[in-house]
Formats: C-alpha cells, structure tokens, sequence
C-alpha cells in the first residue's frame, strides 16, 4: 500500500470523511477522522473515525455490527477531505436507512446507472430470498431457470426487432426487460452484477488488438 501524504487536518485535528458505497458509488455518510483514525483505518481495513460529539475513536460497526470494509481510500486535491470508498454492511445510518443522505430537499432523486443496477439487483435478491406470494420474481423462479433462460432469450428477441425497426422507445423497454431478466438469469446462478462488472472491467483494462 502507498503512504498516505500528509492531511491538511484543520485546527481540532480532523479531517472530514466522505463515505461512499463502492460498488453503487452511493454516498453513505459524511464524519470525521484525525490521524489516529486513518491509520487505524489503512492498518485494519475497516473504516475508523473520531466522534466530535463524544470525542473518542470509534469503528464503524463496533455496536451495531454494521461495519464498512474499506476497500479504497482517496484524498482530495487539497488534501483537506478524504474519501473511504467501502463495502458497506447492513445501513450505514443509525435511523435504519442505508445512507445518511436519504431525505431531499429538491425531489426528483437523480441516481446513477450503477445505483439503479444496484437497486434492480438488491430487490430480486430480497424477493429470491422472500418469495413474497404475487411477486413476479416469485413467479419465475418457481417456473425454474429453463423458463427464465427461454424469457432472456424473448426479450432480446423483442429487443433486436425494436432496434431494426427504429423503434427507440420499445428497444428502450425491451432492452429494460432484458437486463431485468437476465439479472433474475444471474441470480439464481449464483452469479451478481458485479462480477459482470469486473469482468467488464477488466477488458477495458486490457483490450485486445484484434
Ligand atoms: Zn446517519
């Protein structure tokens, strides 16, 4: 791992601490850290911070168990913010939420392209798990993977079709059931999107000549 550079912490020692999901990029919470903290957060991998409030150390998790694996830590161009970007277990807020961040004072929520894959795949694993009665979810997985494989198949069916038509708004719906029935297809093979991603990733990463 590299040194951390030097923190510009502020009068009190601290530095603010942005925390954000990794995998969703959602941000969690925002808290504080002095120098003890960030080293004990690097050296353990868990996220470590410094309570204003109660003026002590503490980790993230210690009572409540839900603790934040840290799997990077950045600074920001002035380094006087940090970001710890985690695999978040269980809420990340004391009120039950997942983030901090859950109320909106303008509305219209604008999440990202991996928040919304995030959530698509956090409700079909919680209907997978619950097997609520009328959920479509349910449905499929009852029929089994053969019938789910033959809908991904549908779909992208409907989807191509809606493309050699130049029908943008179906190929817009049809491409949405596909990626919703292939995540259910990934599911129930023990697949997650984000071994997609890093398979994705990692082409990008090395890309072919040919
Ligand atoms: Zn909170």
């Amino acid at each position: 791992m590299k040194d951390l550079p030097p923190i510009n912490f502020d009068e009190r020692g601290l530095v603010p601490v942005i925390t954000q999901d990794a995998q969703s990029g959602e941000v969690l919470m925002l808290a504080y850290a002095n120098q003890e903290a960030l080293d004990k957060t690097l050296a353990t991998r868990q996220a470590h911070y410094w309570s204003r409030s109660r003026g002590e150390l503490w980790r993230k998790g210690a009572t409540s168990g839900n603790t934040q694996e840290l799997l990077e830590l950045r600074y920001d161009c002035d380094e006087d913010a940090v970001l710890y970007r985690v695999r978040q277990t269980g809420p990340a807020c004391h009120t039950g939420e997942r983030s901090c961040f859950y109320r909106s004072a303008t509305g219209a929520s604008g999440a990202s392209l991996a928040e919304v894959m995030a959530l698509l795949e956090h409700v079909i694993n919680q209907r997978l798990q619950d097997l609520p009665e009328g959920s479509y979810v349910t449905r499929m997985h009852r029929r089994g993977k053969g019938y789910i494989a033959q809908k991904v198949v549908e779909e992208a069916g409907e989807s191509i079709v809606a493309a050699l038509e130049n029908k943008p708004q179906e190929l817009i719906a049809e491409a949405a059931d596909l990626i919703f029935h292939l995540t259910i297809l990934l599911r129930e093979s023990g697949i997650t999107l984000q071994s997609v991603a890093a398979e994705l990733l990692q082409r990008h990463a090395q890309p072919k000549t040919d």
